[in-house]
């Protein structure tokens, strides 16, 4: 008995020290990888309401992680969107945004100055291994390249895919030509080049492959940098017009052509999603997926949809801003759809808090650690968005609550696309309004129905706050002039 005894607690001990040598240990430092589609709208994508554009793995990630209905950018345009989701910054203090030039463009000589310091850098700084893979738009000289603002490496587009172009070659000459402009060898009149680190290697870049090409880079990127912790940023170039897409994506979807380039980005997440699965990383990894501004409305057909939301890109109504969000992080986020309001800037003190790296402390940051919310143990520290356009604040949400200090129309907008009140007539300037506009966004999302009348104290206390945040606005060089 005694030795039946002694044999089971043998056993027991061998069973525990190998179960125990068996299960890998979760590492502490987790990889980050963020998801940066170009003026994707809040409706373009199917767990976000789009009836005819079929996203089966975005729909799955939403699922099994978290969809973020109130979440925003910094900017309505590309060049400050960007500067505020790597800085943590709202764009006016690194000078990355302006109401003469609104974003860089290829005889641009400034970017996001080097004293700033990107997720990357910090990521970095605290063991990281970091890649940009896609569209950059901060600055294609440098000092201002992804490799200088700590990115182990780069490959991709370093501004938008519609610039430089070649004006002797079909297509025509303005803007909204473009609309037509799209299909099969057009992206020769495009003279964009694609650069590794910091070399070109290819111009003008084949626009019909980027997609395909930027999935297979950040494959590649995962399993070259899965032996220590990593963090990638991968800025798809579309669905920003021109459109182009893989010979596989060619007249698959029922939303036309601009179906076809947002079914290859919900391609392109799927095989991401799925290496980290096949790497046994998914449960150490928190991927993010986002836009950087709402949806074209000029290029009508080629531009996205905001869905219910009023207005579009370069607007400060709720569909230039705000943007579809899924986190997704299997085994630690809590699944739930959250509907606290939350930044693209939130996303460098959150990842600065789950990696350990420690946020500077010499410096203005305008976003919040999201790890409560993303753990299902707490709720948002945000207590209000700014909506700059520019230079200037436009509109402030806080709470239930919008208010529109000043309006303008969006590049042009189409009226066919707005839910707007018509009483309101958005001029091509910018427009003070006395009294300002007032909505009840959470009750009425559309903006629809201005109740300035019956708040007056919420407008009084939304221009102490603008009046308060003003102060602490220290100017600096502005970086899309120069
Ligand atoms: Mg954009």
């Amino acid at each position: 008995m005694k030795t039946h005894l002694f044999t089971a607690i043998c056993m027991f001990f061998i069973a525990f020290v190998f179960t125990a040598c068996d299960t890998p240990t979760k590492p502490d430092k987790p990889n980050f990888i963020i998801i940066f589609a170009d003026d994707l709208g809040y409706g373009d994508i199917g767990v976000f309401g789009h009836p005819s554009i079929r996203t089966p793995n975005l729909d799955k990630m939403a699922v099994e992680g978290q969809k973020w209905t109130n979440f925003y950018v910094a900017a309505p345009v590309c060049t400050p969107s960007r500067a505020g989701l790597l800085t943590g910054r709202l764009p006016i203090r690194s000078g990355m945004c302006s109401d003469k030039r609104r974003v860089l463009f290829p005889d641009s000589n400034g970017g996001l100055p080097p004293s700033e310091l990107t997720i990357a850098r910090l990521l970095q700084g605290n063991g990281y291994k970091t890649a940009a893979i896609g569209k950059w738009h901060l600055g294609h000289l440098s000092p201002h390249l992804p490799t200088d603002h700590g990115f182990d490496s780069y490959f991709g587009i370093p501004y938008s895919n519609d610039m430089d172009r070649i004006k002797s070659l079909p297509g025509g000459s303005s803007i909204s030509d473009q609309i037509t402009f799209a299909e099969e060898e057009d992206f020769m009149a495009y003279n964009v080049p694609i650069m590794r680190d910091k070399e070109i290697v290819e111009r003008p870049a084949d626009q019909r492959t980027l997609t395909r090409r930027y999935t297979e880079e950040t494959v590649a990127k995962i399993k070259e940098m899965k032996d220590s912790p990593f963090f990638i940023y991968l800025a798809h170039s579309l669905p920003h017009i021109p459109l182009f897409r893989d010979e596989a994506f060619k007249d698959v979807s029922l939303g036309g052509i601009y179906g076809d380039v947002i079914e290859e980005i919900d391609w392109s997440t799927g095989q991401i999603l799925e290496t980290l699965r096949k790497e046994g990383l998914a449960e150490n990894t928190l991927v993010v997926f986002t836009s950087d501004n709402g949806p074209w409305h000029i290029f009508n057909t080629h531009g996205g949809t905001a869905g219910m939301l009023n207005g579009a890109k370069g607007g400060t109504f709720e569909g230039g801003m705000r943007v579809p969000a899924i986190f997704w992080w299997p085994g630690t986020l809590r699944q739930d759809v959250v509907m606290d309001m939350a930044t693209t800037m939130d996303l460098l003190p959150t990842l600065c808090k789950l990696s350990g790296a420690k946020l500077p402390d010499d410096r203005v940051y305008d976003g919040y650690d999201l790890t409560a919310l993303l753990k299902g143990a707490g709720k948002s520290e945000r207590d209000y968005v700014m909506y700059y356009w520019g230079e200037k604040v436009y509109a402030i949400r806080k709470g239930d609550y919008k208010v529109h200090f000043y309006t303008q129309n969006e590049y042009g907008r189409n009226t066919a696309h707005s839910y707007r009140n018509p009483e309101i007539d958005l001029k091509n300037t910018r427009t003070e309004m006395e009294p300002p506009l007032l909505y009840n966004v959470n009750v009425d999302p559309s903006e629809k129905f201005n109740v300035a009348a019956d708040h007056p104290e919420i407008i009084e206390e939304m221009r102490a706050i603008l009046e308060n945040h003003l102060k602490g606005i220290i100017p600096v060089e502005n970086q899309l002039v120069k």
